[in-house]
């Protein structure tokens, strides 16, 4: 691909840039550009009750089309957004158009539901972050509870008593709170407890063999109990099969998210599920 590229321009595949290091800073370059160049795009996914099949909410999912490269996988770019701080930047884009194409939905009578927005351990440690994302999602005229923000469980860990600060700030500003990717980190129960949180995310990594492994089932099935006894709602993310479906509906997850339903589709095709009949 690098000899169809111009001499001037980005050339990732050329051999002397072969380590790690150079591959990532070149990433980072073409990142820091990608705003401006509107390369970047929010993707949403729904998420449908399990019994109804309504679809009760959306998840912002942002995709880098690069010219070059086609779509680098979020897996890949951003842990270079962090490290770098572009995520900063970033995330404040995403949150804007999130919140933008809320209100156009609304404007335009769709049905309405909280759509989520990712916040990563980077940006949670900005000191200004809950006085920035009012005033974003003020300027959009929003009103807060159509936003939800998912914080991974193991940022709770990483982030301690200021992860538990920054969430109350939130919920207080009249946010949703989801834990993503939960199962994965360590949270103590007796934190957990605290916590402003609505939802457990359980992570797909318990829903994809969850039909065959056992072990599976089970850390599904106590998920399941220990946030209802805490009085929140389950969510199991990537299910993918009807199998999966029946096993997590068994084991009463109120919610999923997965192929199984739709992939993250454009704004444009999202619509489709928020019709109104
Ligand atoms: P996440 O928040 O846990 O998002 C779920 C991921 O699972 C998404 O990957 C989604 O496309 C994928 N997924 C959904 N259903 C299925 C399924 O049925 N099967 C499989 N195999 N996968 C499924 P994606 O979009 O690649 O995003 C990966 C991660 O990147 C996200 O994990 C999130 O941590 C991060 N991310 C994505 N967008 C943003 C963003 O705007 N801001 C921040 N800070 N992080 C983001
Ligand atoms: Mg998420
Ligand atoms: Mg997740
Ligand atoms: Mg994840």
């Amino acid at each position: 691909r690098a000899k169809d590229a111009g001499r001037n321009r980005f050339e990732y595949y050329k051999p002397e840039m072969n380590t790690k290091a150079l591959q990532r800073l070149h990433l980072e370059n073409a990142l820091r550009s990608a705003i401006a160049e509107n390369q970047l795009m929010v993707y949403c996914q729904p998420k449908v009750n399990v019994n109804s099949g309504a679809v009760v909410g959306l998840e912002a999912l942002l995709r880098w089309k690069h010219p070059q490269l086609g779509f680098v996988s979020p897996a890949e770019f951003i842990p270079v957004a962090e490290e770098s701080g572009l995520i900063n930047e970033i995330g404040d884009w995403v949150l804007r158009q999130t919140a933008l194409q809320q209100r156009l939905w609304q404007s335009h009578g769709y049905a309405i539901v909280p759509i989520a927005v990712n916040l990563s351990a980077r940006q949670c440690g900005q000191k200004d972050l809950v006085e920035k994302i009012q005033t974003i999602v003020r300027d959009t005229g929003l009103p807060p509870q159509f936003i939800e923000f998912e914080l991974t469980e193991s940022m709770l860990m990483d982030m301690g008593v200021n992860c538990l600060e920054l969430m109350n700030k939130l919920s207080s500003a009249g946010f949703s709170l989801a834990l993503d990717d939960f199962g994965t980190g360590y949270s103590s129960l007796s934190r957990l407890k605290l916590l402003p949180v609505k939802t457990l995310k359980i992570d797909q990594s318990f829903v994809r063999d969850i039909a065959t492994d056992e072990n599976d089932e089970i850390i599904v099935n106590a998920t399941a109990v220990l946030a209802h006894a805490m009085e929140m709602k389950v969510v199991a993310e990537g299910v993918e099969t009807q199998q999966q479906l029946e096993f997590i509906r068994d084991l009463q997850c109120e919610e999923y998210q997965g192929y199984l339903f739709s992939r993250p589709v454009p704004p444009d095709e999202a619509e489709q599920f928020l019709r109104q009949d």
